[in-house]
């Protein structure tokens, strides 16, 4: 790369700011331009729902604790950083983007970390006084305003983010029922034991959750104060908590004629049907190693494709392989899932510690391909750890063994590197 050349970041993520970060520690000595139309440095999005949610908010010091860059380190950087800024249009054949400011900026390389937008309910502007989505900090910061004790809360939708929200806001002693539409939680991502076991901890902490509910109004004059079911019940609220998935945003994909699918795709280097273009992060949509193209939104997957695609805009050509992985966290308890939760592999469930499991992923030739744990804190976390050694190890794992708990997982790996 040379040092005249400009490279471009647009979506100052958590995607886009490690990018940023990484080209400056692999050496890159040229110009750096992130831009993200939210007025922070890019931050982690997991405290959202949980600890800044719980814990209130202390203006920017809550920020600063789940920023990638310190100030300081990021003023060392030297990366310019256009915050509150809109990228409009791109045009890959001119190596430009322009900028909501009337600005065109030349690149050299262009990363797309564009992330996604929270699926909007369609309600009456009139209503939308009491109505809440979660993907921002300025978003959080709204909400948490809202959740006092006795707040009478309702959760649009039992997914990650909305039972994340329904756990914070119950430990800060409001009322909280959950209404999700299908038969069990978190279904498009979890295992129905997984999915058992985070019901029954929401339910005793006294959330309500309601399963195949069918939401038929929302009620109220100036703000919604009742969500109607088809039952003809009416559960009473204060604030309205949406959390039915978000969509990523490939508007500037489409107009700049980039090939998409359910996100921007890419090669197995990161890089667009564009020349030059590279995306990373919610927004990018990539073949996994069995071939399958799909698209993540998560943190881990943020984290190493914006790392990747930062080394490949260098030109060192680093292939995407990334094992897949989240977590996600509920009043005292967790879980977590690494690799691939095949529908066709063997499910071998071992006992964890205080009441935790792991559900371990077979394939026909007795490898593991995926696992998925739950437990009290982060309990899980080693073993996940382990089950991802273990996926990349590719070894031949005996069924027997992995469901005894008195076998370690790390004397089974130590056997597979013997
Ligand atoms: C509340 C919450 C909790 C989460 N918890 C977990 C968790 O526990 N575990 C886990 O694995 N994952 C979790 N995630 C998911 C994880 O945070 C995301 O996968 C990650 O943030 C994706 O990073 P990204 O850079 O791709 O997108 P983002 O972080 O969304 O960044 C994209 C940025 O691009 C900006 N942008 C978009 N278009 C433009 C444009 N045209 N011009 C300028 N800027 C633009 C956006 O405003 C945004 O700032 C959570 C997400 C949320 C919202």
């Amino acid at each position: 790369m040379n040092p005249s050349d400009t490279l471009v970041i647009v979506g100052a993520g958590h995607a886009g700011g490690r990018a940023a970060l990484t080209l400056r520690e692999a050496g890159f000595a040229g110009r750096i331009v992130l831009i993200g139309d939210e007025a922070h440095l890019p931050y982690e999005r997991p405290p959202l729902s949980k600890a800044l949610l719980k814990g209130g908010f202390k203006g920017e010091c809550s920020l600063a604790s789940c920023s990638l860059f310190s100030e300081a380190s990021f003023i060392a950087s030297g990366i310019e950083h256009l915050s509150g800024v809109r990228v409009t249009g791109i045009d890959t054949a001119q190596h430009s983007v322009v900028l909501d400011t009337g600005v065109s900026l030349v690149y050299s390389k262009l990363l797309l970390a564009l992330g996604g937008t929270s699926r909007r309910l369609e309600l009456a502007e009139h209503q939308l006084n009491n109505v809440h989505y979660l993907r921002t900090f300025d978003e959080a910061v709204e909400l948490e305003k809202r959740l006092s004790p006795g707040t009478r809360l309702v959760v649009v939708g039992g997914g990650f983010i909305g039972l994340e929200v329904a756990s914070s806001a119950r430990d800060r002693g409001c009322e909280v029922t959950v209404l999700e539409a299908g038969a069990r939680l978190a279904a498009r991502a979890l295992p129905a034991r997984v999915s058992e076991a985070l019901l029954t901890l929401h339910r005793c902490k006294g959330v309500v959750v309601r399963l195949a509910a069918q939401i038929e109004a929302f009620h109220g004059e100036n703000r919604i104060d009742s969500v109607q079911l088809a039952s003809g019940e009416r559960i009473p609220c204060d604030v309205l908590l949406v959390g039915i998935g978000m969509q990523p945003n490939l508007e500037l994909a489409h107009q700049a004629g980039l090939e998409t699918g359910s996100g921007i795709k890419v090669d197995a280097f990161l890089q667009t049907s564009a020349e030059d273009v590279y995306a990373a992060g919610d927004v990018c949509e990539f073949a996994r190693n069995d071939g399958v193209f799909h698209r993540q939104e998560t943190w881990c997957n943020a984290e190493a494709q914006g790392r990747v695609a930062a080394l490949n805009m260098l030109g060192q050509q680093q292939p995407f392989t990334g094992v897949p992985g989240f977590w996600s966290d509920h009043f005292e308890f967790g879980l977590q899932t690494v690799g691939v939760l095949a529908a066709d592999a063997q499910i071998i469930e071992r006992e964890g510690v205080e009441d935790g499991f792991l559900l371990l992923y077979l394939d026909r030739q007795s490898r593991l391909v995926g696992a998925s744990g739950w437990g009290a804190g982060n309990n899980i976390a080693k073993d996940i750890k382990l089950c991802e050694r273990l996926i990349e190890s590719q070894t031949l794992l005996p069924a027997q063994q992995l469901a005894d708990a008195s076998v370690s997982l790390k004397g089974l790996l130590r056997g597979a590197h013997a």
